[in-house]
């Protein structure tokens, strides 16, 4: 099938891309000249694990194209997909404007019956308002049906969660519409679960704010066990073997960030309170979050209360591992506050620095490997658990006058860290303690 997508982000580009994957003919279509520049030439814009190899393979059997002109991606196109960015307003909601410039660019450009698709992640109603606005500026006599279709996929595994979703969720109220859209999914093999337009856009949401909830309430799980000498690891092992509660999404750590998480919450508050509905207990989950961004901060400053002139190293920028998305990272909070603080702020990522250079403080220095990093350092903090990190040869702290760790991620077993000479702080976890006289505090 001749399919455009509209935006060439992580949820645009790796559609494109799987789509194209699966046999079909796919355009992509982006504002920005310069990433389309580069797509054309193979080059992906983003890191995510398997996306350039495909994306090569895809350009080559000519099933895979990018162009800015939207009558160019559109003509003989028989479903649009919508891909662009709802990023947050300054009160929290979702910004649209790029989705509703979309539904007038498709409005404008199309000369058959089309049926759009939207992956971007909307507030209730809004298919039906790009319905509307489409229906009101369509410039030819054509048939548009607008279907929900919210995207799950993970940034880090985005492809191979592309083959080996969940799910695939379709909202509709046009049974036809429907159809197509299930027919050009069926080589994925992924089960469709069909329902309404406005439940289609609220499972979205509401997934979304589950996951943060189990986040933020394994990470105040994990303060009380440090205040009570339990270890929130064992805790939650034990929890995850009832099924009812399931094993994933229980690790406690510095909190969730990302493009998804932090705004689509923040968007759900809104969109209850549009309609005068408090929804407190998502509140909550937001200001754990907020407040659990910080902990190694409060760690680091309790072993040493002046960091003015402090060397202090950060393993990992990224929000999470296997990706170069610096949205919300922890890094940002973290790097910015230690700066404020008067330290020296020396960074390593194996992929993100690039990224992170464009948004955290000019003064934050960047290293090329983990040993030149920590090299000197008066405290290491680990931010995002890559495998890289989580394999450090731990031998490199051992020249230090005194090594000092403290895991945002909990990287390393607490017994093995008994045995290693570094005083080791995690989250929810007991600290090991250093016999070294030279302890700050
Ligand atoms: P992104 O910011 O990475 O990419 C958006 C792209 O759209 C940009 O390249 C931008 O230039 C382009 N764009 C904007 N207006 C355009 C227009 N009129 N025509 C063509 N291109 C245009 O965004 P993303 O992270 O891919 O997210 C896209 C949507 O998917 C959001 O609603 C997001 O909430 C949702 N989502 C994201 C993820 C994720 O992990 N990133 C997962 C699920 C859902």
């Amino acid at each position: 099938m001749k399919i455009a997508v509209v935006g060439t982000g992580y949820v645009g580009l790796v559609t494109g891309v799987s789509l194209s994957e699966i046999g079909h003919n796919v355009t992509c279509i982006d504002i920005d000249l310069a990433k389309v520049n580069k797509m054309k030439k193979g080059v992906s814009p983003i890191y995510e694990p398997g996306l350039s190899e495909l994306m090569l393979s895809n350009i080559e059997q000519k099933r895979l194209f990018f162009t800015t002109d939207h009558k160019e991606a559109f003509k003989d196109t028989e479903v649009i997909y919508i891909a662009v960015g709802t990023p947050e307003n300054a009160n929290g909601s979702a910004n649209l404007k790029y989705v509703e410039q979309v539904a007038i660019d498709i409005a404008s450009n199309v000369y058959r019956d089309t049926v759009v698709v939207t992956k971007s992640t909307v507030p209730v109603g809004t298919n039906h308002n790009i319905q509307r606005i489409i229906e009101k500026n369509l410039i030819n006599k054509v048939k548009v049906d607008v279907i929900s279709n919210p995207e799950f996929l993970k940034e880090g595994s985005a492809i191979y969660d592309s083959f080996n979703g969940d799910r695939i969720v379709i909202g509709s109220e046009n049974d036809e519409a429907a159809d197509k859209l299930e027919e050009i999914n069926k080589p994925f093999g992924v089960p469709v679960y069909r329902t309404d337009i406005k439940s289609a856009e609220m499972i979205k949401y509401a997934s979304n704010a589950f996951l943060a909830t189990k986040i933020s309430f394994i990470n105040e799980i994990s303060n009380i066990c440090e205040l009570l000498g339990a270890n929130v690891e064992e805790v939650a092992i034990g929890m995850g073997l009832d099924q009812r509660i399931g094993n994933q999404f229980l690790k406690a750590g510095i909190g969730y960030g990302g493009s998804c998480f932090p705004k689509d919450t923040k968007a759900l508050i809104q969109i209850a309170g549009n309609v005068d509905y408090d929804f407190q207990l998502l509140k909550g989950v937001v200001n754990v979050n907020r407040k659990q961004q910080k902990i190694l901060l409060n760690k680091l400053e309790e072993r040493i209360p002046s960091l003015k002139g402090k060397k202090i190293a950060i393993l990992g920028l990224a929000f999470k591992p296997n990706t170069d998305d610096m949205r919300e990272a922890a890094s940002i909070v973290i790097s910015k506050e230690l700066i404020k603080s008067g330290a020296r702020v020396i960074a390593y990522d194996p992929i993100s620095m690039e990224n992170a250079k464009s948004i955290l403080d000019e003064k934050v220095e960047y290293a090329s490997s983990i040993e030149d990093a920590i090299a000197e350092s008066d405290a290491t903090l680990i931010l995002t658990e890559w495998d890289e990190i989580k394999h450090i040869d731990l031998d490199l702290f051992k020249s230090m006058e005194y090594p000092l760790i403290i895991d945002g991620r909990n990287c390393f077993d607490i017994n093995k860290m008994k045995n290693s000479g570094i005083e080791y702080h995690s989250v929810g976890r007991p600290s090991v303690v250093s016999t070294n006289e030279k302890a700050y505090v």
